[in-house]
């Protein structure tokens, strides 16, 4: 494949490569997250990060002032070995504790041995069961590391908002959301998509594809050499997508109605959304309610960037938790997740340099291309939360209603 590499790429690219490691101001950082010393305790290191980040104690952190810079900063030589995804998770954890019930899990440590990692769920809102839920998620694969870096401003302007936007805290009394913005710490402190076992979380759930998979990437037994390994057959689930499963089952399974985003890149040109099944290509068990929701993203965001599709209509994949979560629903409950898969060929074909780099393939690495990815799905995840809270007005309950979305979906969806 050719690409084209305008003048004003060339020159953005060598003003990545050349700006000085302390360079920030474009960015918004005023103090470069250090390294986190390996002896600190979690909870110390939650204080540590948000005193040396924020310049203030443990929960009264300005997360609003910190950004984690450019991912080919975090990768420069010489670059701090905390990833700043982490310290910036760690500072808003401290900064949302006053509002938010947060639930720390343990991850696999990036080495054989070494101590594990946190995983935040970090949830908001109104606990009331009868109510609506919504969970967005990212780091699931930990090179993608824009997945969490999209999902962290997010809640990152959450929580500056919380103590003055009375519309935002109308919207939480009326509905639960949590966040676990990195699901997987532990890849995405060694750069890889698999968890430091060598498991790729989106293989590991328990379930086989009802038809043939393509090799390899529709997951594999073979061994954790090679990539999308699924773990080795009847072992329980690693323990990051344990946190996920539990997580959802106690946040949102027990409502009424939720919805879930997991943002990921690395698919291709467009940027998707992909919504079960990964594992078969019978339609999604709640797609006449999933029709009525896009039907009002359609009409309310005409220009939206998204694809809206089955993932069933690229490939088949064995373990995907979602489908595992969307199959154990409990009967009446509308479960709707989505898979944001972010283009990134979009970026790589603005800048080629990427293809030479690992984490370029899967992220855009140059500044003001990561702030347009971020201002770009940002609009989504706000849909997304006033569609959770309005769930009563856009759900189809009529018999009649109902049949007509159905109809809809399958002629869109599945139609062969
Ligand atoms: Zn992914």
């Amino acid at each position: 494949m050719a690409f084209r590499c305008r003048r004003r790429d060339r020159r953005q690219v060598r003003a990545a490569f050349q700006r000085p490691a302390d360079a920030h101001a474009d960015t918004g950082l005023t103090h470069r997250p250090r390294s986190i010393p390996a002896h600190e305790t979690h909870a110390a290191r939650n204080t540590g990060a948000a005193r040396r980040l924020g310049g203030r104690a443990a929960g009264t952190a300005d997360a609003a002032a910190i950004a984690p810079g450019p991912v080919d900063d975090a990768l420069r030589p010489g670059a701090p070995t905390t990833p700043p995804e982490l310290a910036l998770l760690d500072a808003l954890v401290s900064a949302a504790r006053p509002y938010a019930q947060v639930t720390t899990f343990t991850g696999a440590g990036p080495r054989e041995g070494s101590e594990g990692l946190p995983v935040h769920a970090i949830a908001l809102g109104n606990p009331a069961p009868h109510l609506p839920g919504l969970g967005i998620f990212g780091g699931v694969h930990g090179l993608e590391r824009i997945g969490t870096r999209v999902v962290l401003a997010f809640l990152q302007g959450l929580v500056s908002r919380l103590p003055w936007d009375e519309t935002l805290r109308l919207q939480l009394q009326r509905m639960r959301l949590v966040f676990m913005p990195l699901v997987n710490p532990g890849g995405l402190v060694l750069g890889t998509r698999a968890n430091p076992r060598g498991v790729d979380l989106m293989r590991n759930a328990p379930l086989d594809a009802s038809e043939p998979v393509p090799f390899l990437v529709g997951g594999q037994r073979l061994g954790p050499g090679l990539p999308w390994y699924r773990g080795r057959a009847g072992e329980p689930l690693q323990p990051e997508s344990q946190a996920l499963c539990d997580t959802v089952e106690r946040e949102l399974s027990g409502r009424p109605v939720s919805l879930a985003l997991d943002c990921h890149s690395g698919f291709g040109q467009r940027d998707r959304l992909w919504f079960p099944f990964a594992g078969r290509r019978a339609p999604f068990t709640h797609a006449a309610q999933l029709h009525a929701l896009n039907e009002i993203f359609e009409r309310s965001h005409a220009h939206h960037p998204y694809v809206v599709e089955p993932q069933s209509r690229h490939y088949l994949a064995h373990g995907d938790l979602w489908d595992h979560l969307a199959l154990r629903a409990p009967p009446g409950h509308v479960f709707l997740p989505f898979t944001l898969e972010m283009g990134s060929w979009l970026w790589v074909k603005k800048n080629p340099r990427q293809l030479f780099s690992r984490h370029g393939i899967f992220n855009p690495v140059i500044s003001h291309r990561e702030t347009r990815v971020l201002r770009r799905h940002l609009p989504l995840l706000d849909f997304l939360m006033r569609a959770t809270v309005a769930a009563a007005e856009w759900l189809p309950r009529d018999p009649l209603e109902l049949e007509r979305h159905r109809r809809a979906a399958h002629a869109r969806w599945y139609a062969a």
